[in-house]
């Protein structure tokens, strides 16, 4: 439960910090990255808490990790590319908390 407000914390922190005079527009975009997360509805089961998501889910594929920090330099897509970076670095931590590994 600490791990998905984590999720809604970290990009609103984030957003005061360094986008606060856009932090609506900042905010929601970044949080929206969550439905990155509608890729969990394929696995078998849907949610397990002892299960690492990066390296398992298609979503959360290290390949696509660096397209997300990518996303991050372009003006337009920045918003997204920072939410989505935001995501994986905490579901990397919560595989380390939880299962001791970065990368399942
Ligand atoms: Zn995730």
């Amino acid at each position: 439960m600490f791990h998905i407000a984590l999720h809604f914390l970290v990009p609103g922190i984030v957003t005061g910090v360094f986008f606060h005079k856009r932090w609506k527009h900042a905010y929601l975009a970044m949080v929206a990255t969550m439905l990155v997360d509608l890729d969990h509805l394929i696995a078998n089961p849907i949610y397990d808490p002892d299960r690492c998501s990066i390296g398992f889910h298609p979503l959360h594929h290290p390949w696509l990790v660096l397209l997300y920090i990518a996303l991050c330099f372009l003006p337009r897509t920045r918003y997204i590319g920072i939410g989505l970076s935001i995501h994986m670095c905490l579901d990397a931590i919560d595989c380390v908390v939880t299962n001791g590994v970065w990368v399942n």
